[in-house]
């Protein structure tokens, strides 16, 4: 997956949004009032009322599960990223070995989803970093591009919100991250393009540095990449 187009630091813009300058996701301050019981049980209301006006019959042995199967999801799984508890415990290291170059680490996979359609977005994160004197176990960048995953999301919003999650825990300005990513909402409805890609990209610090981001996306383009 090679980024065909990459929008650098890409600043936020979308028209529905109130929060114009923010990469926090909008929630309401009581958005964690009700607990994740409560939740499923109002969501699988809902939506059980969607199929039903859909028309779809839901005494169906089939059928008759999916409101709360979605409500479980929605809540447990695919949009847990909204509970700030869900949020990984990211132990740092001291960096002995005086590693100063570059960390990559790539081809994360991350499954989110549209805030617009609700429908999936997935693809590969790459991120990087110069440690500051501390360092971040591997598979906790994993975790933590997961975490911001598993919300409504647009991808601007996540590419940043994994970078400034980033800065803050290491410390240090010197981040890169770089999202490829499918829209369901452009491949399976709309314009029906299954091809297209899109590309967002957040450099700062070092990585404001043409030669230091060649590196990052020549090696994120590498070979070794699909
Ligand atoms: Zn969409």
């Amino acid at each position: 997956m090679k980024p065909k187009e990459i929008l650098s630091n890409t600043p936020l813009t979308d028209d529905d949004d109130h929060n114009l300058f923010s990469y926090e996701t909008p929630l309401r301050p009581d958005a964690f009032e009700k607990d994740d019981d409560l939740k499923i049980e109002l969501i699988e209301k809902h939506f059980r009322e969607i199929m039903h006006v859909l028309g779809m019959d839901l005494s169906d042995d089939s059928l008759k599960g999916t409101p709360r199967r979605v409500a479980k999801m929605y809540v447990k799984e695919v949009f847990s990223g909204l509970n700030p508890l869900s949020k990984p415990n990211s132990k740092l290291f001291d960096n002995k070995y005086n590693y100063d170059q570059m960390l990559v680490e790539k081809d994360i996979t991350f499954y989110s989803h549209c805030e617009h359609h609700f429908v999936p977005i997935y693809g590969k994160a790459h991120v990087a970093y110069f440690s500051s004197g501390k360092v971040i176990g591997l598979s906790k960048i994993n975790r933590i591009v997961q975490y911001f995953s598993k919300r409504p999301q647009v991808q601007e919003r996540l590419t940043v919100q994994i970078a400034e999650e980033l800065k803050k825990l290491l410390s240090t300005e010197d981040i890169a991250v770089v999202m490829d990513a499918k829209h369901m909402c452009v491949s399976s409805r709309g314009v029906g393009d299954t091809n297209s890609q899109t590309g967002t990209a957040h450099f700062s610090g070092k990585f404001n540095d043409q030669s230091v981001r060649s590196e990052f996306l020549n090696y994120v383009n590498s070979s070794a990449s699909k």
